[in-house]
């Protein structure tokens, strides 16, 4: 599932941000376990009709470990486990900087797989990354790496570096109030309307996590062109409009009213060469 190997941004040896919640050794999805789901259903009927005893009962495996992936896999999830922690080093380190350690609150990580509860309600697989403004938390399964790839065609670990800075974007839009005022809106105007709201919304998140790459690279030079064209990629490919041409028939949650693809590389651009927060009010800008 993860053979890529992550070569380009350097980030070995880095600082991990510590505000992280590892979930994926107790994933809601249940199937860290031999025999998959249908096994610790054969061992809970076993149990409960009195055949088994509690030691029976499915183990968390250690280190987050799932059987379905062999070892080269593990390792390799355990690479890009240890990258997005990483990345999520870096905004703390960013945005601590922008905003002063007073107007910034750092979020936590939350990295599950298959599915878990979060303030916003159950998360599964199919949720995508996404930010819960209830709990302050950026929701991450790490197989949204591979789907990138497999399914939106965009390789390259600066991809997920993008997209987990869009979601700490949607973080400092909570901050500031925006979020709040998203919601009441939603209670005010028509459906139409508020999807407008919401790509002014989703588009500042991309130029925000353009900003967060401006000075990640001041302060870091850690990030080299090739890994700016991943994240430019990524952004085409999970446009509305791309999205929409994909998703055909099953729901791509979180996937409409983000801006079509050109918006989201405009904006994340604006971001990453500007590198002023000042300049993302896409909520007054004209031509959204
Ligand atoms: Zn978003």
């Amino acid at each position: 599932m993860f053979l890529t190997k992550l070569t380009i941004m350097l980030w070995k040896g880095r600082r991990e941000s510590s505000n992280v919640d590892d979930r994926r050794g107790m994933s809601g999805g249940g199937l860290a376990v031999g025999g998959g789901i249908i096994g610790v259903i054969a061992l809970l009927i076993n149990f409960f009709l009195g055949g088994g005893d509690a030691s029976q009962l499915p183990q968390q495996l250690p280190g987050g470990g799932s059987p379905e992936m062999n070892t080269e896999q593990q390792a390799a999830e355990e690479e890009l486990a240890g990258f997005v922690k990483v990345v999520f080093a870096d905004t703390e380190d960013v945005w601590n900087t922008l905003l002063g350690q007073n107007e910034y609150q750092d979020p936590r990580l939350v990295l599950y797989r298959g599915g878990t509860e979060s303030g916003c309600g159950y998360a599964s697989k199919a949720s995508g990354p996404f930010y819960c403004p209830a709990d302050q938390q950026v929701f991450v399964d790490l197989s949204f790496y591979q789907e990138l790839k497999n399914r939106f065609n965009v390789s390259g670990e600066f991809a997920m570096a993008y997209v987990i800075a869009h979601e700490v974007g949607h973080h400092i839009q909570y901050l500031m109030g925006t979020t709040e005022k998203m919601a009441k809106a939603r209670q005010q105007v028509s459906e139409k309307e508020y999807n407008q709201l919401s790509v002014k919304l989703e588009l500042q998140a991309d130029f925000l996590a353009g900003v967060w790459a401006h000075h990640n690279q001041k302060m870091k030079s850690v990030i080299q062109p090739q890994d700016i064209e991943e994240a430019l990629n990524a952004a085409n490919a999970i446009g509305d409009d791309n999205l929409q041409k994909q998703s055909q028939g099953h729901v791509v949650p979180d996937a409409f009213t983000h801006g079509t693809s050109e918006q989201r590389m405009y904006w994340f651009k604006k971001g990453y060469q500007t590198g002023d927060p000042k300049q993302g009010d896409t909520f007054s800008d004209p031509d959204l």
